[in-house]
């Protein structure tokens, strides 16, 4: 297998990636987020290319069409996706915006923050999770998660409520749900309403009280990223609120446009922030194959697990047995993880770190006063967490590699 790919690489390098080798530096095999071309290692984080491939002949028409209509701004592609996605969310709205940050941040800008009001957040996400409360004028509290899943810990979040608790932010992590039934009684206890983070789980399902529920349908919004490294990505940055709230909903379809329902009447202010009537038809188009990508990645998590089962020095990521995961990433626990991830990009295999610093620790937020310690298992699994290829499009004989690597590895 090694001989294989090693002959590849040579058959198939770029003038340019020849060149760094003649000179011995070696191309990172660690690709930045936005840079999912797939073309600069031999088993990429995302290929994206690979996935450009398949769809382009759905892909182009739509494009086309919008070019053709000219109407780049909320054209009919923007309501059709909003429809489509609110149903897969089984949610009554759908409400698209600038990006996933966007998502966040109206609904934080809706509930009209004073400085001392504090929204909960895990302190181990991506970092949009907490900067929009501290952008839309609150103050993130931050709570440990639970060590099986890296989702936010309930006992955490009832022990961080106190009078000036706003809101709760639940984040989806890596795919699959937090267990928003313990959650929600917490927020209906103390009247605040819940935040659903389901950037990472667009189709994510949990079973709660013997029914099926999607991420998003049960929050009092539910936001999502369409950042083309997400599960449905779109062609540059693109968001979406569901939410069942119809008032709810008619708001913030008028924070999204400066605060008004008509133009050039504004009855708050609002912003602009709305969804590309071009990314919604790239999306529009990719939706109908989200089902199917979403079972190839299952498969390739199944896959590690069997192949990398009972290895001592690696833990495969835990699935709650009430979830459907989507694994938008398939995220382990490693031993030695910086020699591991050093080891996998000499032999061109790209990996990644969501995430290396906990948001409690991140030097924004030092006047909140949190020091190394206070969020033991988030600042564990900021030092052990590595991130596998998962993507759809990855293929039995290029996974068995990142298999037979980590495993030699640790052999
Ligand atoms: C990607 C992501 C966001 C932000 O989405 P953007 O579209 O990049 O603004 C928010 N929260 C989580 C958990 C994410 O993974």
């Amino acid at each position: 297998m090694p001989d294989k790919f090693l002959r590849r690489k040579y058959l198939q390098t770029s003038p340019a990636g020849l060149l760094s080798e003649a000179v011995g530096t070696r191309a990172s095999a660690v690709l930045a987020p936005w840079d999912a071309t797939g073309e600069s290692v031999q088993v990429p984080l995302l290929d994206l290319k690979a996935q450009y491939r398949e769809i382009r002949e759905a892909v182009l028409p739509a494009l086309t069409e919008v070019l053709e209509s000219q109407q780049f701004i909320m054209g009919p592609e923007v309501g059709r996706l909003e429809t489509a996605v609110a149903r897969l969310c089984h949610a009554r709205h759908g409400i698209g915006c600038a990006s996933g940050t966007d998502a966040l941040l109206l609904p934080l800008k809706a509930l009209e923050l004073r400085p001392d009001d504090e929204v909960i957040s895990p302190a181990f996400t991506f970092f949009a999770t907490a900067g929009t409360v501290a952008n839309t004028g609150g103050r993130p509290v931050f709570v440990d998660i639970d060590p099986a899943t890296f989702n936010i810990d309930p006992d955490a979040v009832a022990a961080a409520l106190t009078p000036r608790t706003r809101a709760l932010i639940a984040v989806h992590l890596f795919g699959q749900m937090a267990p928003l039934e313990r959650l929600l009684p917490v927020c209906e206890a103390h009247g605040i309403p819940l935040i659903e983070d389901a950037a990472q789980a667009i189709g994510a399902r949990r079973r709660i009280g013997g029914a099926r529920r999607m991420a998003g349908e049960m929050g009092q919004v539910g936001t999502f990223s369409f950042f083309p490294t997400k599960n449905l990505g779109g062609y540059g940055d693109g968001g979406m609120i569901v939410t069942s709230d119809d008032t709810l909903a008619e708001r913030l379809r008028r924070l999204r446009q400066h605060g008004g329902a008509r133009q050039y009447f504004h009855d708050e202010v609002g912003t602009n922030s709305r969804l590309d009537s071009l990314q919604a038809a790239v999306l529009l188009a990719k939706l109908p194959f989200l089902a199917e990508w979403t079972l190839a990645r299952q498969r390739n998590a199944r896959r590690y697990d069997e192949g990398l089962a009972g290895l001592a020095g690696v833990a495969t990521p835990v699935t709650d047995s009430a979830n459907d995961h989507i694994f938008h990433q398939y995220t382990i626990r490693a031993e030695r993880r910086a020699e591991l991830q050093a080891f996998l990009r000499e032999r061109e295999i790209g990996t990644a770190i969501y995430y290396p610093l906990a948001l409690h620790l991140q030097p924004c937020f030092r006047d909140l006063g949190y020091v190394p310690g206070s969020l033991p298992v988030a600042e564990r699994a900021m030092t052990e967490a590595l991130s596998l290829p998962i993507f759809p499009e990855l293929g039995a004989e290029r996974q068995d590699w990142v298999i037979e690597s980590i495993r030699a590895f640790y052999g």
